[in-house]
């Protein structure tokens, strides 16, 4: 099998284990979607899952986005982009016009940034909230006890099109409780999108809820770079 091969068979072997997770857990079918990690792959690798029929990806850098995915985006213009990396302010206006959900919002001035590029672009991008459940200081995301204060504002405040948390739990440590705490803080803050679990642990993310899980590894293969 080829490189390349390897990619549908690998894309279909998560379908598969994304959709048994759901069964096993007595959730909806297609309850949770499937984010392709595509940074750091070339172009070839990326063509290959969209041929699949794979169109959500993540990506984690505006710059590798914008030179990887324009004109693949012309190509397939159902494709949607979602940025899981840290977002600096002064790329909000490029990452406003290049993703679709940006799901790295951890900060207020970052959240400004990126409300005032969506009003005045008229863009209809969403926005997910990072949550640092692990409270890691090398980790971008608020921490758990400034979340419900920090949502309400870019929701109330700032008019941000906030429907979804994100969080990375520490690598070292039982990922089921990070899933479990993002869970009951999308739950009190009425956020319906939780984005959750990577290559090592997105059948239990789809048990604590995961609507999106993103998944690099598992179907790219590992990364050198
Ligand atoms: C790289 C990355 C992933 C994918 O991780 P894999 O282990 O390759 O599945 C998911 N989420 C974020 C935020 C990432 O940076």
């Amino acid at each position: 099998m080829t490189p390349l091969e390897a990619i549908d068979k690998n894309l279909n072997a998560v379908k598969q284990a994304i959709d048994g997770a759901l069964r096993d857990n007595h959730r909806l079918e297609n309850a949770t979607k499937l984010v392709a990690v595509s940074k750091t792959k070339p172009r070839d690798v990326i063509e290959r899952a969209l041929k699949a029929g794979q169109r959500l990806f993540g990506e984690n850098r505006v710059q590798e986005t914008e030179q990887k995915w324009l004109d693949l985006k012309r190509l397939y213009p159902d494709t949607q982009l979602h940025l899981i990396g840290p977002l600096q302010t002064n790329k909000a206006a490029v990452a406003v016009s290049l993703f679709d959900v940006i799901e790295t919002i951890d900060r207020l001035k970052l959240a400004t940034a990126v409300s005032r590029h969506i009003k005045d672009t008229g863009r209809k991008i969403r926005c997910f909230i990072q949550v640092n459940t692990g409270e890691e200081h090398q980790k971008a995301g608020v921490f758990p006890a400034e979340a419900d204060g920090f949502i309400q504002t870019c929701i109330t405040t700032l008019n941000l099109p906030v429907d979804g948390l994100m969080c990375i739990p520490p690598t070292d440590e039982e990922p089921a409780l990070h899933f479990g705490l993002l869970r009951k803080i999308a739950e009190r803050n009425n956020i319906k999108e939780l984005s959750m679990g990577m290559s090592a642990d997105y059948e239990t993310a789809i048990q604590f809820g995961a609507t999106y899980v993103r998944i690099g590894r598992a179907i790219f293969g590992s990364r050198t770079n």
